[in-house]
């Protein structure tokens, strides 16, 4: 009786005990299949179901190929409609320690713009924190204008997804497909790159902040074989190819290079001003290019 009640101990404490070794996410791409979600101001623009597909697919390639020990599942990797219920179950029988939704949002007033992160209230202390640390990367980092953290007593009901799963849930409005600029803005793979990479910054934040045990540290990356000696300031990278004549680009007053990279990294793309033969003039560069956009911009050097 003794031996069943000390084995039975050690079974409960291992399992409240047990070091987590690693962290599941689900993403969730909104609407899809038969339900298209919001619709464009015209035809030839995407729908709120395929730019939520685009920036979750994203999301979850930064998630995966730049953190290690980060387990991540989608409710849909197709343009298929899983119902509510099948998400929020997929979610709480799976025990995926967070949820993460995409939608881009929609008014009759096409004046309006900007993006929303939705939790359900404000008692899920993680779910704020989380929400919070994606809207200010919207407005520091990508530029857009943070419409802030909503609940379902900021908008007048509760969403379902929010309402049932059992774990850390955001859902995250990207945009208005119907304000024509920022329409133009969720449609373009830059603008879809930049708001995965912001969103992915403010989880890889946020994570790293509930998990402290377990190593994020991203699996080594063999990019950048040497050349002549000179340094390029790198100002981006990305997924799908983005071409090098846009306005984001031919603003900055350089030559934009645009580099396919050969390596286990989940960026097929660099982006590079350049090159410069002193570093001093790579630093002026650099600053220059932040002061327009890409505060994250960096120096590289080419031996
Ligand atoms: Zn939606």
């Amino acid at each position: 009786m003794k031996h069943i009640f000390s084995i039975l101990f050690l079974l409960i404490a291992s399992i409240s005990f047990a070091n987590k070794t690693s962290v599941t996410i689900l993403i969730d791409p909104g609407h899809g299949g038969k339900d298209p979600g919001h619709l464009p101001l015209t035809d030839t623009l995407m729908q709120e179901k395929d730019i939520a597909l685009e920036i979750a697919m994203k999301i979850g390639g930064y998630l995966t190929y730049n953190l290690s020990n980060v387990v991540v599942m989608y409710t849909r990797q197709s343009d298929v409609y899983p119902t509510l219920d099948y998400r929020v179950e997929m979610a709480n029988n799976n025990k995926v320690d967070y949820m993460l939704s995409l939608h881009v949002n929609g008014s009759p007033n096409s004046a309006v713009y900007g993006t929303e992160t939705h939790i359900h209230n404000y008692d899920a202390k993680a779910s704020y924190k989380w929400a919070q640390l994606i809207e200010k990367q919207f407005k520091a980092r990508a530029g857009r204008k943070s419409r802030g953290v909503k609940t379902a007593a900021d908008i007048g009901h509760s969403l379902q997804i929010l309402k049932h799963t059992k774990m850390p849930t955001v859902l995250v409005e990207c945009g208005f497909i119907t304000n024509t600029a920022e329409g133009r803005y969720l449609n373009s793979p830059y603008g879809q790159e930049i708001i995965a990479s912001a969103v992915f910054r403010a989880t890889r934040e946020f994570i790293k902040s509930k998990h402290s045990g377990i190593d994020f540290s991203p699996p080594q990356d063999l990019t950048d074989q040497p050349d002549q000696p000179h340094y390029k300031v790198q100002i981006m990278a990305s997924i799908d190819e983005i071409a090098t004549d846009i306005r984001e680009f031919t603003k900055l007053g350089f030559d934009v290079e645009r580099v396919l990279v050969e390596s286990s990294s989940m960026y097929k793309y660099k982006y590079y001003v350049g090159p410069f033969d002193t570093k001093k003039e790579a630093k002026k560069a650099q600053k220059s290019v932040q002061s327009n956009g890409y505060k994250d911009a960096f120096i590289v050097y080419f031996e």
